[in-house]
């Protein structure tokens, strides 16, 4: 990524998102009672919860996929709890859904092109964009001609992480990044989004895979029944204590 695009030092730790309280769900079904989760700008907060907990839910209150019904969600010190889906992708929100969304019959390049495509920029700058993208993953560039379905399962999930990028965010989001990878390529993923930090952006990572995801997070947070247990640096999260969040302190 350019120069330009780092973070001053003066931004780096600003507050990106902040979700108090926040409830959601599906109809009449409230899933997230208190969602209450901070992020950091070149930091990532991870999200981690028991299956069922609500972690996919509360992506998706915080995208705007589903009404938030109570609470509040700041992002930029600003209030964004009751604006479109639409208008967060374009205030810098970028979603990485659970799953390799990707499409399959596409070159790799044209997936990225793709990408940036809701920013409207011209084709100069969206080029220019695609060579940022490239530099993060450099797998990307060996098999831009290539169809993305070529691919190993890794890779695609790489560039589905390039594809939310092309739409230059300051928050982006990523549900199970390592979801069906083997537990090397797991490890690579990982080391590929702890890298996204020094380009300025926050990130938001769901995962199931604790040890992993935590070790290269700044903030750990923990949801249990659609509620946060636990919010807090990941240098003060003990195992222990990760284990009572997640089976609680009679276990
Ligand atoms: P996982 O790790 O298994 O994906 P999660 O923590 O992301 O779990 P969610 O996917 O947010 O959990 O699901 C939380 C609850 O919401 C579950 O009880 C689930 O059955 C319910 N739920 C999920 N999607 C829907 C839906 N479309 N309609 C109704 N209920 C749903």
């Amino acid at each position: 990524m350019s120069e330009a695009g780092l973070a001053s030092d003066a931004a780096a730790g600003e507050v990106l998102l902040e979700t108090v309280e926040m409830q959601t769900g599906y109809g009449d079904l409230r899933v997230v009672r208190d969602a209450s989760i901070t992020v950091r700008r070149g930091e990532i907060t991870v999200l981690l919860g028991r299956n069922g907990a609500g972690k996919t839910t509360t992506l998706r209150g915080i995208t705007g996929l589903n009404k938030v019904t109570g609470g509040s969600l700041r992002y930029l010190g600003e209030d964004i709890t009751g604006i479109p889906a639409a208008k967060r992708v374009r205030r810098g929100i970028s979603y990485v859904q659970e799953g390799k969304r990707v499409f399959h019959d596409l070159t790799v390049e044209q997936n990225l092109l793709l990408g940036g495509f809701s920013t409207g920029v011209g084709k100069r700058a969206l080029a220019g964009s695609v060579e940022e993208i490239y530099e993060l993953f450099p797998i990307l560039a060996e098999k831009r001609m290539l169809a993305a379905a070529s691919m190993s399962g890794g890779q695609q999930q790489m560039l589905a992480i390039g594809q939310a990028l092309m739409a230059k965010p300051q928050l982006l989001i990523l549900d199970e990044p390592s979801q069906g990878l083997a537990p090397g390529i797991v490890k690579e993923v990982m080391q590929r989004v702890h890298a996204l930090k020094q380009t300025g952006i926050g990130i938001l990572l769901v995962e199931q895979i604790v040890q992993d995801s935590v070790a290269i997070s700044d903030r750990v947070a923990i949801l249990e029944m659609g509620k946060t247990v636990l919010s807090k640096p990941a240098s003060e999260v003990t195992v222990e204590a990760i284990q009572e969040a997640y089976f609680g302190s009679t276990a």
